[in-house]
């Protein structure tokens, strides 16, 4: 039984994983000419497994004026067809309830993603800068403050390991917050929350998979669209043409462009994001530190601290990637003076498209077309999410296969 698994982001390749596990003969296709070429190469590294809120929420609709008008830093917005149908979608996410579901259902998968990634870890014992780190997420006000101790009960219920802290509490934990720039009033710490490199983790699976025999990888493949037949997929098309008996569609933010010729319209967004990487300033903290006022995340990786963060809405554009970057590192050198060394010259950067879905929920499992799969539509999460959403695509094909 051959699986075709379209696309070698971090979600493509830990699909393989769980494929070849169960027996299948998998071909993981891809343009690029490597893995975590896409936006698996340099994201923020955060194993998020208790931050998993919705970003459709009801206070999102107060930010509309300041995101709209350009006022938030973190924030640029081209309003386009594409972008004004995908908003329709996301605002009527904006309930207490859709964002209460939203995020547990995605805290449910992380949760599964957390032991799954130990197994796997366990089993295949590669490098990838793993590194058990803790995350705090700085609150900024007394607003903020609320809504975390709402959000922390919420997940508690639900045998998450979060807390909230006082300021005085977080600077136990991390030390080096002392020497942050932004006043905070609090934090959400969890415990369990990891770091580790997302392109790493796709080039050590590589190669634990092309030496299992089970799984070929087919790069520098562009694929142009599904071939199907009598309303079942039979392989693909493009630079090779592929049969296959099942094909899993993992083409992240690029997904709707093979599968609305085919019908299908998993309405994703491409939200740019950037991140710099940096030398290690004079105090830089270990655990992972996010900053909700800023939309930025500091995580130590590969010895080295990766900043990330930002939410752009301008379909695929990437023109204003140096500025945004200039403005990620000026914001970030503000917050946190001493988390990096902001002097190199060649500090590394990158832009990446998050594939969001309307409610922040990955589409994973059948389609109507017989034989054709999706694991897509991470969004901000796809590291943290990939094991159990992986597995799960695999489940789908075992009932039918
Ligand atoms: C700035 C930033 C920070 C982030 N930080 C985090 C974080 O800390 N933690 C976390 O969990 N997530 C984070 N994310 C989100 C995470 O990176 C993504 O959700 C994840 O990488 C998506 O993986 P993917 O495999 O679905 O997509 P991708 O990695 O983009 O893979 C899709 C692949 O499809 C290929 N492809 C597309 N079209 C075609 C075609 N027609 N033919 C052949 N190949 C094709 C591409 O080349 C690409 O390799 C962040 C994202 C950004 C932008």
């Amino acid at each position: 039984m051959h699986v075709i698994v379209l696309g070698a982001g971090v979600v493509g390749v830990t699909t393989a994983y769980y494929l070849a596990e169960n027996g299948y003969t998998v071909t993981v296709v891809d343009r690029a000419s490597d893995v975590a070429h896409g936006t698996s190469f340099a994201n923020g590294g955060q194993l998020s497994y208790s931050f998993t809120d919705a970003l459709a929420k009801p206070g999102f609709i107060a930010t509309l004026p300041a995101l709209l008008s350009g006022r938030d830093p973190a924030s640029r917005v081209k309003l386009s067809p594409a972008l004004l149908s995908w908003g329709m979608r996301f605002l009527a996410q904006c309930t207490s309830r859709r964002a209460a579901t939203n995020t547990l259902d995605v805290l449910s998968l992380a949760m599964r993603s957390e032991r799954l990634l130990d197994e796997l870890r366990d089993k295949t014992n590669f490098d990838f800068s793993y590194r058990a780190a803790g995350k705090l997420v700085l609150l900024a006000n007394n607003d903020q403050l609320a809504v975390a101790r709402r959000g922390t009960e919420l997940k508690q219920a639900h045998g998450c390991d979060v807390e909230l802290l006082t300021r005085e509490q977080a600077i136990a934990h991390e030390p080096a917050l002392a020497h942050l720039q932004r006043p905070f009033v609090g934090a959400v710490f969890s415990a369990s929350d990891e770091v580790a490199d997302a392109q790493l983790f796709c080039r050590g699976l590589r190669d634990y998979l092309a030496a299992s025999g089970r799984v070929t990888f087919a790069f520098d493949q562009s694929i142009e669209n599904l071939t199907i037949d009598n309303r079942q997929v039979t392989g693909i098309s493009g630079d090779r043409d592929l049969q296959g008996d099942a094909v899993v569609v993992c083409l992240g933010a690029w997904s709707a462009e093979l599968l609305r010729p085919a019908g299908l319209n998993p309405h994703i967004y491409p939200v740019r994001g950037y991140s710099v990487t940096l030398p290690l300033g004079e105090n830089p903290p270990s655990v992972s530190v996010s900053s909700l006022a800023d939309k930025i995340v500091f995580s130590r990786l590969n010895g080295s601290m990766r900043i990330a963060g930002f939410a752009d809405f301008a379909d695929f554009n990437t023109a204003n990637d140096k500025s945004r970057t200039d403005t990620l590192l000026t914001i970030a050198k503000q917050v946190a003076p001493q988390a990096a060394d902001y002097s190199v010259e060649n500090a590394h950067r990158w832009g990446g498209f998050r594939p969001m879905t309307p409610d922040g929920q990955p589409l994973v499992g059948a389609t109507r077309i017989r034989n054709l799969y999706l694991n897509t539509g991470h969004g901000m999460l796809g590291w943290t999410l990939a094991c159990a959403s992986a597995f799960d695509v695999t489940q789908a094909i075992l009932k039918t296969h």
